[in-house]
């Protein structure tokens, strides 16, 4: 795959490499489309979003509304332990709180697959700034696929509203990158898109595209 490479080209070429792939999904406009390309061509990739127990009604809503308008399921994998009981650890811990909630039960879910898709961006932080089209995860052991990496923010939206995707109605209300709703805040003009996500602290990534090498 070369830079050039539209998205569903890569998307194609790697269902041909790598038929146990699987799309991690958080939601988010970038994963809106994939989900997009996927439903809209068939493409046989199974479908997955890390379900932390803390996500907005909103994307709760958006998950059904995806699910119902491409024909597709996307599976919900929930956190390894029980952490109910650990009250408000995105507060006192948040790295041990997305280590429960979201990379552990990715590794563990990943374990079944060669590949996985993700949604990432360059331009999203400076930890993706060197993702490549195709990669080796070193620190999850299979292939990485990232079809959107080259892509702007502009080039996400004018696709979402060409082809009418379903996008999180929190967008509309302030919120350009969503996750947790601990963990997330409206930004305002001129902010980074993603300074809302876990504001006020240092903390800018959950761990799933941190490579082993960068910690
Ligand atoms: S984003 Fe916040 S609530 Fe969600 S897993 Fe990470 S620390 Fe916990």
């Amino acid at each position: 795959m070369t830079e050039g490479s539209p998205p569903l080209e890569i998307l194609r070429w790697a269902v041909a490499e790598h038929p146990r792939i699987t799309f991690a999904t958080g939601f988010g406009a970038e994963g809106c489309v994939v989900i997009d390309l996927i439903g809209r061509n068939k493409l046989p990739i199974d479908i997955f979003t890390l379900d932390t127990g803390e996500l907005f009604p909103e994307t709760l809503e958006l998950w059904k509304r995806l699910e119902s308008r491409y024909g597709i399921t996307i599976r919900a994998v929930h956190p390894v332990v029980e952490i109910a009981s650990i009250d408000r650890l995105w507060e006192s811990d948040p790295d041990r709180c997305c280590d429960l909630r979201k990379v552990q039960p990715l590794r563990n879910e990943l374990a079944g697959f060669s590949a996985w898709i993700t949604a990432i961006r360059r331009d999203q932080t400076p930890e993706r700034a060197n993702a490549q089209i195709v990669e080796t995860d070193t620190k999850f052991g299979l292939a990485k696929i990232n079809p959107l990496v080259t892509w702007t923010h502009d080039d996400v939206w004018a696709h979402l509203y060409a082809n009418d995707v379903p996008t999180n109605a929190l967008h509309e209300r302030g919120y350009p990158s969503i996750g947790c709703a601990p963990c997330t805040s409206p930004v305002v003009p001129g902010e980074n898109l993603r300074a809302g996500r876990w504001r006020g602290s240092a903390k800018r990534e959950c761990g799933l595209h941190i490579k082993e090498d960068s910690k």
